[in-house]
């Protein structure tokens, strides 16, 4: 029987690569909370309807790629696409806004689509994002998109490009969509098949289609739709970038694939990813979202950042962890060696060590090239006369120095070595 595989558009996350995982959330998890966002985590799934009503029945991501299902008991229940109505729907639900705001959450955990499977696409892949809840203003904005631009600069990431557009109001909106029709009806019979169908029913998509280039140059822009008051709050947002020293470029074509954009969008581009792949991941303000999942209305803003694409670009560069060599391998000799072994690397744990035991029955040279191989930093020998002395042997196996002394001696002398003392 050939072993069987994993699905398709997934991948494994295997060390030591996953260190590099690790490190992206635990810097993105610092820079949000030096920022006052506190971890939120949220259902894998949620009601089939949350997506329909919330992402929008216009879009890719609902029309094309949700993994759906029915459970036994007749809903209809979809995998996340996208983490941000989840995340509205448990802060309002809990009204933790009538407590504070806004409310400000970051969450980081895999989203499911079911999209062509192809380089930087996969149909299992993870975002991290924040969501601040309950203000509307220029400010909160300038925030988020702030906290976005920190964490690549504290993971290092250079040659970064943000780009910045708002969709208006809804009433902005409504005269731009009159206006992407009135340019586009006449040219109907150039436009794909889903072109042809974004036109009855989400006109703004038609500025994401990949196909049809030429056109979308010649479209009208957002600008002359806006009025004054959207113009004034965008103007603001701008400012306040500038202020915080954050370039970014106006792109009026930036519509987001998402439909519960309002006013600023954003996104996050980087040269090294190829083609229409080229976000790392985007946001912007959602104001009309809590009202469409049934709640009151409520202003939110928030972003979700891509962690595959954000880990192929550290790769890129060269960016990650600072390798820290601190394992500490504990060997036993012999029976009463690898039982005296085992309490030896208790022991050292609780003492703040990070212990590895070999209690095979292999021969100590072997286990000596073997925990080297792994890049133990040191290794503890427990023989049979030190198990009866209530001793261990240890050797750095960077400078080859090597002592005998009691098992608390033995984790202090660790403890320096690992110091760099
Ligand atoms: P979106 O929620 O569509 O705005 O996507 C935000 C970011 O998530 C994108 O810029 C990508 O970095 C990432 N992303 C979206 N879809 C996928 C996917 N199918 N596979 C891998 N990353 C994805």
């Amino acid at each position: 029987m050939p072993p069987l595989t994993r699905p398709r558009g997934t991948y494994d996350l295997l060390p030591p690569e996953s260190a590099l995982r690790e490190w992206v959330l635990a810097t993105h998890e610092r820079v949000a909370a030096a920022h006052g966002y506190d971890l939120i985590e949220t259902p894998a799934f949620e009601a089939t309807e949350i997506y329909e009503r919330g992402t929008g029945t216009g879009t890719d991501v609902v029309e094309k790629e949700m993994f759906s299902f029915t459970d036994r008991g007749g809903r209809s229940l979809t995998l996340r696409p996208e983490a941000t109505p989840g995340v509205l729907r448990a802060v309002l639900a809990a009204h933790l806004d009538q407590e504070q705001r806004p409310v400000r959450v970051h969450y980081a955990g895999p989203m499911f689509r079911y999209a062509r499977p192809q380089a930087g696409r996969y149909h299992q892949f993870w975002q991290l994002g924040i969501e601040a809840i309950g203000e509307r203003s220029p400010a909160v904005d300038a925030e988020v998109i702030e906290v976005a631009w920190r964490f690549y600069a504290v993971l290092g990431i250079t040659g970064l490009s943000l780009q910045v557009n708002t969709l208006g109001d809804p009433e902005d909106r409504t005269r731009y969509r009159a206006a992407l029709v009135a340019y586009y009806a006449p040219l109907r019979d150039r436009l794909c098949e889903d072109c042809q169908r974004r036109l009855e029913i989400n006109p703004l998509r038609l500025l994401d289609c990949k196909r049809d280039h030429g056109l979308v140059a010649g479209a009208p822009e957002i600008g002359a739709s806006l009025g004054s008051e959207s113009r004034d709050f965008f103007a603001r947002v701008r400012t306040l970038l500038t202020a915080a020293g954050i370039p970014h470029e106006l792109n009026p074509r930036l519509v987001r694939g998402l439909d519960y954009y309002s006013d600023t969008t954003f996104e996050l581009w980087h040269a090294s990813l190829q083609g229409a792949q080229n976000a790392l991941g985007g946001g912007g303000r959602y104001d009309g979202l809590a009202e469409v999942l049934g709640f009151p209305p409520t202003p939110g803003a928030g972003y979700s950042l891509g962690v595959e694409r954000t880990l192929a670009v550290c790769r890129a560069q060269g960016l990650g962890p600072v390798p820290t060599r601190d394992r500490v391998a504990v060997l036993g000799i012999g029976d009463p060696g690898n039982l005296a072994a085992a309490e030896v690397a208790r022991r050292l744990r609780r003492a703040g060590l990070r212990a590895v035991l070999d209690a095979s029955d292999r021969r100590l040279d072997r286990k000596l090239s073997s925990a080297a191989r792994q890049g133990a930093r040191a290794a503890v020998v427990v023989g049979e006369e030190e198990a009866a002395a209530g001793t261990a042997s240890w050797k750095d196996l960077e400078s080859g120095r090597q002592e005998t002394a009691d098992v608390d001696g033995v984790a202090a002398a660790l403890g320096r070595v690992l110091r760099g003392e």
